[in-house]
Parts: C-alpha cells; sequence; structure tokens
C-alpha cells in the first residue's frame, strides 16, 4: 500500500519512519528540497520531492503541515489526486479543517495523533512516537465507512489507542487537556518573570527544580503552535479559560479568607480527580 505524507517534520517524519517499519510504501512530499533529500537519507521515506504529483496513486495522503495550510495543501493536492485516494491530517484542531476539507474531498477524516515532543523539523522524526498514544479520528456522518476503517487499522499498526468523536468534542477535550495547560503554563513563566527584585528572581532561578519543571514544559515550548491553536480554537479556549480563571478566584478567595478547610477539601478532590487523566 502506498501511503503519502506531505509536509516532512517531527509529526509527518515520524509516521514515516515508522509506516516504512511496517511494511508501507512511503511517497514524502515537503516544501524545502533539503527537508526531502534529508528525509531520504534518513529512510523516512523510499521516495520523496517537492511536487504534489508524486501521490497521484497514493491510497491514502496524510497531510502534515502546519494547521494554516492543511486547507490550502488539499486544495493544491485535487488535481493530482486519483479518486480512490483516502486523504487525512493530523492538525491539533479538527472543526475549522474538517468542515473545509470535507467539503473538498469526500474521502477527507480528520485525524490527530496526539504525541509530539518540543523538537521540530525533519530531524526531530523518531521512531514509535505514536505508541500507546491515543489518535482521534474525526469522521463525518456521510465519511465512506471503508476509509475510516483503514484509516483506523494504520493508527492501530503504529501502536496508538484510536478514538472516534466529532471535530467539535475534540476542540472542547483538547482544549482543557492540552490548549488550556500551554496558556496556564505560559503564565505560570510570566508571572515569575515579572518579579521585580533581582535578587528574588535570581533565587527563584537557582531554586527552581522538578516541580517548575514539569508544571512550565508546555509553557515553555513552540510559540507559533501556541498561537495557531488559540487562531482555531478560539471558542473552545476561551471557554476554559474562563472557566479557569472562576477556579482561580475560588481559591484566591480561600486562601484570603483563610477558609483552610474548603481549600483542602478542593485539593482532596484534584488530587483524585487527576488520576483518570493520566
Ligand atoms: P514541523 O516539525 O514544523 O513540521 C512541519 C513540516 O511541514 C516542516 O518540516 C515543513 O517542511 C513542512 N511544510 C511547511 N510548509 C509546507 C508546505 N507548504 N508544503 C509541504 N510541506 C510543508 O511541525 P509538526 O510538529 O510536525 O506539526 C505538523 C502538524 O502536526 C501540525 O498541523 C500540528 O498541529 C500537528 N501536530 C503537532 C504535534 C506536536 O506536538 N508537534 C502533535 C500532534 C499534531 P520543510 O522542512 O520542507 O520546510
Amino acid at each position: 500500500m502506498e501511503v503519502g505524507i506531505i509536509g516532512l517534520g517531527l509529526i509527518g517524519g515520524s509516521l514515516g519512519l515508522d509506516l516504512g517499519d511496517r511494511g508501507f510504501t512511503v511517497l514524502g512530499v515537503s516544501r524545502r528540497e533539503s527537508t526531502c533529500q534529508r528525509a531520504i537519507e534518513k529512510g523516512i521515506v523510499d521516495r520523496a520531492n517537492i511536487n504534489l504529483s508524486l501521490l497521484s496513486n497514493a491510497d491514502i495522503v496524510i497531510i502534515c503541515t502546519p494547521i494554516g495550510l492543511i486547507v490550502p495543501t488539499l486544495k493544491e493536492l485535487i488535481p493530482h489526486l486519483s479518486k480512490k485516494t483516502i486523504v487525512t491530517d493530523v492538525g491539533s484542531v479538527k472543526t475549522p479543517i474538517v468542515e473545509k476539507c470535507s467539503k473538498l474531498w469526500d474521502k477527507f477524516i480528520g485525524g490527530h495523533p496526539m504525541a509530539g515532543t518540543a523538537e521540530q523539523g525533519v530531524e526531530a522524526a523518531q521512531r514509535d512516537l505514536f505508541k500507546d498514544a491515543p489518535y482521534v479520528i474525526t469522521p463525518r456522518a456521510n465519511t465512506p465507512k471503508d476509509s475510516v476503517k483503514l484509516l483506523e487499522e494504520i493508527a492501530i499498526r503504529l501502536g496508538a489507542k484510536v478514538y472516534q468523536c466529532t471535530p467539535e468534542d475534540h476542540d472542547r477535550a483538547v482544549a482543557l487537556i492540552s490548549h488550556l495547560p500551554v496558556m496556564v503554563s505560559a503564565n505560570l513563566i510570566k508571572t515569575c518573570l515579572g518579579e521585580e527584585d533581582p535578587l528574588i528572581l535570581k533565587l527563584a532561578q537557582n531554586l527552581a527544580s522538578s516541580g517548575f519543571r514539569d508544571t512550565s514544559r508546555v509553557g515553555g515550548g513552540n510559540p507559533e503552535l501556541g498561537v495557531m491553536m488559540s487562531q482555531y480554537n478560539q471558542k473552545a479556549l476561551l471557554r476554559s479559560l474562563l472557566e479557569y480563571r472562576q477556579q482561580l478566584d475560588q481559591i484566591i478567595e480561600q486562601i484570603e479568607q483563610e477558609n483552610w478547610q474548603d481549600l483542602k477539601q478542593i485539593l482532596e478532590i484534584t488530587k483524585s480527580g487527576r488520576v483518570p487523566f493520566l
């Protein structure tokens, strides 16, 4: 089976490595010639170049470009596609992409493998990135069932755990567990940087250890990705942020009023409530 990958970066490159290992023929298209060459050298793809015509006979094409380029890439790809080809994407936001892409191509299925690292580009590609990670598929009611089944089978071959839901439910759920944490963690870093006493700031930097490393990790990631999440998932992210603000106000009030019993109750709920998310 021929799989086409467009955008040979962290996600596209990692998919290429795993799919090649599992016997698929992998064809890659990326923006830069140098990336295509590197992908061939690293064994990510069997063949690669910068022209979408390379994918004219692919059974499935996975668009792995930055979010804002997914719809324009599909538009450019369509004149080269054969009718049998299933197209999917890996974008971290689904509603605006699925709305547009499913109108352009009836065998389009939204997808989101929920795995990543802080690195970018072809050099960041790694094997087994998707093993044991959730892989969300967001078909429409009229998406051909056999196309959905094939995408599911591919995700399972990668070792991922497949979930199906609507694009809208996906976006609300990832706003809570992925996009909100980026903003909360970014604000934690910003609050620390706002310390006006240089002595305290320096001391805090010296004393920061594993707790700060865990809680600041996602806020110190790729700024472009954070902006894209906010742009493309604005409604769901704002809903989560507003709810977060209310929760924060409640904690502030309890500390101000020395309401230690209620504060303890909240922390007991969060201690046990964290477990089902992990
Ligand atoms: P990335 O490492 O920056 O890779 C994106 C690649 O797309 C770049 O290497 C670039 O290749 C290529 N590209 C850019 N414009 C292109 C174009 N017009 N045509 C073809 N290729 C083009 O980013 P990524 O982290 O893999 O993210 C890609 C997608 O995965 C995004 O939609 C993101 O939402 C999604 N995603 C990311 C993560 C994560 O944690 N990073 C997790 C799940 C899903 P060149 O080197 O050729 O310029």
